[in-house]
């Protein structure tokens, strides 16, 4: 297995307080690594680490197969397209002007690739507008265009879905699906919303308080999801007393006033229903479902919660 980014024990401190802590992620080749955690849970420090903007207080970070130091980040530095925090442009140029700026720094030469690259991410119809009148689905684009131009082999995008419309998250979705097949680009993009990236990544990493507490592949995740039974109800006292007393049934949980989920397998939809029937218990609905990986990512959260309780 070939592995674009490798950490070792990485930890990060500000002013004493630890935001990372020993992070072990491994990104493979070729994949969409889809980087987890709610907000302020240490994404952009470690994205920010990777890309040599600020240096870990411990650990270790491996790149293309090679140790991340100062002296040998330049060369890394030019295979990465990143898009880390909220993308800064200059203001009054237009995205063509501020697209050339950048091909240049990076020492890029190649004029079609602007109007391609926008055409990518869906920015049309901006020739002569400046920067500073996009609205913030645009600079995303116009930041995820950026960081793509120069065909960079890993792709570091912090949040990139963020401000973008459902249409607007179908089409860059696609597009980071087209990069990684067609392109073979590797990507790790962050987010805070599951469902944003559910659908694309091949691995998820979940991120909660600094600590890397899961890195699993999608594959892997969908085995993990479990089967259950909701089951609708006004009456949920007696609905529960029911599932207990006399359908003997102990693996359920109440969900909210109304709704509860069953999760064994031991007595059919049939045969709840019909002795919820019986003991004149109305249900309003039940069905089988599947839990989600916004379901599991809430478990796992939780998980941790109690964990420091302890
Ligand atoms: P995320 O990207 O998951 O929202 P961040 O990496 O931005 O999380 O932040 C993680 C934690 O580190 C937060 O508590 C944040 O306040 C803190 N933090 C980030 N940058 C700094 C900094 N330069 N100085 C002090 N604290 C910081």
């Amino acid at each position: 297995m070939v592995y674009i980014i490798k950490t070792n024990n990485v930890t990060k401190c500000f002013q004493g307080k630890e935001v990372v802590s020993n992070i072990n992620m491994n990104v493979k080749k070729g994949e969409i690594y889809g980087f987890l955690g709610p907000n302020g849970s240490g994404k952009t420090t470690l994205m920010k680490m990777l890309t040599n903007l600020i240096k870990p207080t411990a650990g270790e970070i491996e790149i293309f197969g090679q140790p991340l130091t100062p002296s040998s980040s330049y060369d890394v530095l030019g295979r990465i397209g990143s898009m880390i925090e909220y993308p800064i442009f200059y203001e009054k140029f237009t995205a063509k002007e501020n697209l050339e700026l950048h091909c240049e720094y990076m020492g890029y030469h190649n004029k079609k690739a602007i109007n391609e690259v926008l055409e990518m991410v869906h920015l049309i119809n901006i020739e002569n507008k400046p920067v500073e009148n996009f609205s913030l689905g645009m600079k995303q684009r116009l930041g995820i265009a950026r960081a793509i131009i120069t065909r960079p082999e890993l792709l570091i995008l912090d949040e990139p879905i963020n401000g973008l419309d459902p249409i607007g998250i179908r089409e860059i979705r696609n597009l980071f699906k087209l990069l990684c097949k067609e392109y073979d680009i590797t990507m790790l993009i962050s987010s805070h919303i599951l469902a944003e990236i559910e659908q694309m990544a091949d691995t998820i990493g979940v991120i909660n308080k600094g600590k890397l507490i899961e890195e699993v592949s999608m594959e892997e995740m969908r085995e993990k999801n479990t089967e259950y039974m909701e089951l609708v109800t006004s009456n949920l006292t007696r609905a529960c007393f029911i599932l207990e007393n006399r359908l003997h049934l102990r693996n359920f949980k109440i969900i909210d006033q109304k709704i509860i989920r069953i999760f064994e397998q031991s007595v059919s939809q049939l045969e709840i229903s019909k002795t919820m029937i019986l003991n004149d218990i109305e249900i309003e609905s039940m069905s089988k479902k599947i839990t989600s990986l916004e379901e599991y990512f809430m478990g796992l959260m939780d998980k941790e919660k109690q964990d420091q309780v302890r």
